[in-house]
């Protein structure tokens, strides 16, 4: 470990000396990380400036997922404005695009694109202008990052030693736009990939994360059982499918307190309940639904196949018949976001040196899911928390609430992370063999 640290050093100071040949005040840059040298980059007005407008325009026009096409647009005129070459569409709305040499090593960010279906209730200059659509999950400000990185890695194009594959990606919000992005070839020769997501809870100046899972699978179920409907006073002439499923409620309880390991981390919620809708009738059906969550995968399917048995077999104890739907195809349940142990250590290291190291904290893993993990299944990928909250301020609303605020200070923050991960990791695998060599931008 101690020698991997010094030729990581060796690298940042061999790097350092190209960089500061490229700038004319090269007895303050001598002093500079790359990290430190990026957030400089990344803090100077008329970044910072042309960030917090990207970031509003976004946020006053929110797209739902995979109709996220004004995003597309903005952009790609962006990237078109920086000189940067890119694929579209991919994955319906998505953009990727590239930066460097075209050549390996590659590494890949990603920003997710999509908005919320609820209606903003924070008033201010730039609350969104689309009815019952908001950024309530800080989409805008990974978008606007990632443009960031951007422009701060086309800046520094001659020194990045690689390429960086840039991933605007839709559909992060139920709809699974990462699997799609990696079923359209995108990741491709990716070594590794990374990601971020602010964080209301944590300060800003301050980024969390840990090394392995840090967020849960997630899968949603819906059970429709069915009875025989009647007069509410005269039971004995109906199939009562309320009493079934207020059953299976208790029931579903119990997989968690009774079935599953105490120190195994896992919920199930029966978030939706509808049946009947007069005082004196029973009802022929009941539909239910909720979200059910684990880390492990053996975990994920048990929990999977239990509630289906549970539902099933309890409705028929009160003689009714159940289905139950998992929505497979058209909303896939996420796998847990596992954290690469390599890509911690590099991230430990970038990250420190941009905040310094008391500034990177362990977080403990959250029942949270993140659409991140379709990446980590098939290239090894790092996600990390990216704080939001000034020290001055109250505590800001969590994400998803309709007060939600993105607190813009992080931009550069953000920016320079993402550049600093990539240009550093490229740097760190100079000597990895390529999957495919000399392979063009138009290709990957
Ligand atoms: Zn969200
Ligand atoms: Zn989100």
């Amino acid at each position: 470990m101690a020698s991997f640290t010094f030729f990581f050093h060796l690298f940042i100071t061999i790097i350092l000396h190209v960089f500061v040949a490229a700038t004319p005040s090269s007895s303050v840059s001598q002093q500079l990380s790359i990290p430190t040298h990026f957030l400089d980059f990344a803090k100077k007005s008329e970044t910072f400036d042309w960030m917090v407008n990207i970031r509003r325009k976004l946020h006053e026009y929110p797209e739902l997922l995979y109709e996220e096409y004004k995003t597309s647009e903005l952009i790609r005129a962006e990237l078109d404005k920086l000189g940067i070459s890119y694929k579209h569409p991919v994955a319906e709305t998505g953009v990727i695009g590239y930066i460097g040499t075209g050549n390996a090593p590659f590494v890949a960010l990603r920003a997710d694109m999509d908005a919320l279906p609820m209606q903003e209730m924070v008033e201010w200059e730039h609350k969104s202008k689309v009815a019952g659509k908001m950024h309530a999950c800080g989409h805008d400000a990974h978008v606007t990052m990632l443009l960031g990185a951007a422009k701060i890695l086309k800046h520094h194009e001659k020194e990045i030693q690689g390429t960086v594959v840039l991933v605007f990606q839709p559909a992060e919000e139920g709809g699974a736009g990462a699997k799609k992005v990696i079923e359209a070839g995108a990741l491709k020769n990716v070594g590794a990939i990374f990601g971020l997501h602010v964080a209301p809870g944590i300060r800003v100046g301050e980024v969390g994360s840990r090394s392995g899972a840090i967020m849960a699978a997630s899968g949603r179920f819906e059970a429709t059982i069915n009875g025989k409907g009647g007069h509410a006073a005269i039971p004995q002439h109906s199939i009562d499918p309320i009493l079934a499923a207020s059953n299976v409620i208790v029931s579903l309880q119990h997989l968690i307190s009774r079935e599953s390991d105490p120190l195994d981390s896992q919920v199930v919620t029966v978030a939706k309940f509808q049946g009947g809708d007069a005082f004196n009738v029973i009802p022929d059906s009941v539909t239910l639904g909720g979200t059910f969550r684990a880390f492990s995968k053996e975990s994920f399917f048990q929990l999977r196949q239990r509630i289906e048995q549970v539902i099933v077999a309890q409705a028929a104890v009160q003689r009714c018949n159940a289905t139950v739907n998992f929505f497979e195809g058209e909303k896939p349940s996420y796998p847990a976001t596992i954290n690469d142990r390599k890509l911690h250590k590099h991230f430990q290291d970038v990250a420190g040196d941009l905040l310094g190291a008391n500034k990177v904290i362990e977080v403990p893993p959250m029942m949270g899911a993140e659409d991140f993990s379709f990446y980590q299944e098939v290239i090894p990928g790092y996600l990390f928390w990216l704080g939001m909250q000034n020290e001055s301020n109250e505590r800001l609303h969590s994400l998803h609430s309709p007060y939600f605020t993105v607190n813009e200070d992080v931009l550069p923050y953000g920016a320079a992370l993402h550049a600093s991960l990539a240009a550093t990791y490229l740097l760190k695998h100079q000597n990895v063999v390529p999957i495919v060599e000399g392979i063009h931008n138009d290709e990957l």
